[in-house]
């Protein structure tokens, strides 16, 4: 909305915060923190028949647009910029009953928010059940021999959310064997072998990674058999 360039905007009420000390022209009260120009002289708000409004400070615009939907009158609250030379604005006056039914409105709207938020999340831990099942299903049809709360500890690991790991990837998520067998020799590197102390002694990753190969491959193998040595 633009601001009016002068407070007598015709068909619209206006409330200025003046600059200069000035007193009601008909009940003389004053200095005024807030007055009304009626045929160019200042009048207070009680006086202009407004004083049953509140004032609400400019800054929280769904609260300000629905006080203004809910109040019969509304008034405008603008004051003088001399660095800028207009008037801007600085509120509204409404009535407090108005005032009071916008707050509920928007209260309700971040409560609906809050609630949005839960659903979001519950939906998405649902997602990321389904994803580590899946994924715990795929390493143990590879792995047959892998043990099941390892495939699945392997699973839950590589899906979480927002890990960046191998899981989370778009080869991840499609669940092809490439990234399954990654997540599997990452787990075993770390669990199954002394890759990790090497690492702490100060092996280089690549020297570490070849000292371990075999047996991370012996892992692997003894895995991908027991489905086959059983029976
Ligand atoms: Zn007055």
């Amino acid at each position: 909305m633009a601001l009016p360039t002068t407070p007598h905007s015709p068909g619209r009420l206006v409330a200025v915060q003046p600059l200069k000390q000035k007193r009601c022209a008909a009940c003389l009260r004053g200095p005024l923190s807030l007055l009304v120009l009626e045929d160019g002289a200042p009048r207070c708000l009680v006086c202009a028949d407004l004083g049953h409004l509140v004032f609400l400070p400019r800054g929280d615009t769904a609260l300000t647009r629905r006080s203004r939907e809910e109040s019969g009158l509304s008034v405008v609250v603008v004051r003088y910029n001399r660095r800028k030379s207009r008037y801007e604005r600085q509120g509204v006056l409404v009535e407090e009953a108005a005032l009071a039914r916008a707050e509920e409105r928007c209260l309700a709207d971040a409560e609906a928010r809050r609630r949005r938020r839960a659903r979001d999340a519950r939906r998405r831990a649902a997602e990321d059940d389904r994803f580590a099942a899946a994924f715990a299903a795929e390493i143990l049809r590879l792995f047959p021999g892998c043990p099941v709360d390892r495939a699945r500890a392997i699973a839950a690991h590589a899906s979480l959310r927002g890990s960046g790991r191998v899981g989370r990837s778009a080869a991840g998520r499609a669940l092809t064997e490439g990234a399954v067998i990654s997540a599997v020799v990452a787990a075993v590197r770390h669990v199954d072998t002394p890759y990790d102390q090497l690492l702490m002694s100060g092996v280089g990753r690549f020297e570490a990674r070849r000292r371990i190969a075999s047996a991370v491959d012996g892992v692997l193998r003894g895995w991908q058999g027991a489905g086959e040595d059983v029976g």
